[in-house]
């Protein structure tokens, strides 16, 4: 019974103890505190809806085009221009239905890969990861501006 208390004690002991180096350790609480800060809008995990893709004859339709344009907080004009250019094939956007139709047979796969190099080039600031960014257009440069930082980043045009 005495063996069985003392036990008992030890362990209580040892779990104040530990409680208290916790409280103290510098890193633990700067941990603490990042995990009560809500992530920022635009960190790296920030992924886009997979493209819905039709593929009829020689041609590719995007069926979610103007929701992943959303997404990317541009005008689905400016990213079908964008996918046109990087797949060399000529495609219209429709914004009765949203769908981007493109005279190309390209796979779901690639699409997504150039939707997400977009995402990359065109809408995520290089200096704090932040999406909150817009497309500005002075004279022949295109610049990257940052609402988050200020940050701003001369990107190619196309
Ligand atoms: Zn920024």
């Amino acid at each position: 019974m005495l063996l069985f208390f003392k036990l008992y004690r030890d362990k209580k002991v040892k779990k104040v103890s530990d409680e208290k180096k916790i409280l103290y350790n510098y890193e633990a609480l700067l941990e603490r505190l990042y995990k009560k800060v809500p992530p920022k809008s635009g960190t790296a995990d920030y992924t886009l809806p997979t493209p819905q893709i039709i593929r009829l004859g020689n041609q590719t339709i995007v069926r979610n085009f103007r929701e992943i344009s959303m997404k990317l907080k541009r005008d689905p004009t400016l990213v079908a221009r964008y996918l046109q250019k990087e797949l060399a094939a000529a495609g219209s956007y429709d914004p009765n239905s949203g769908q981007l139709i493109l005279n190309v047979k390209v796979s779901r796969k690639v699409i997504a890969k150039f939707l997400d190099l977009f995402l990359k080039n065109y809408v995520r600031c290089p200096t704090c990861g932040s999406i909150d960014t817009r497309l500005e257009k002075r004279g022949k440069a295109w610049i990257l501006v940052c609402e988050a930082c200020g940050a701003e980043q001369p990107v190619k045009s196309f």
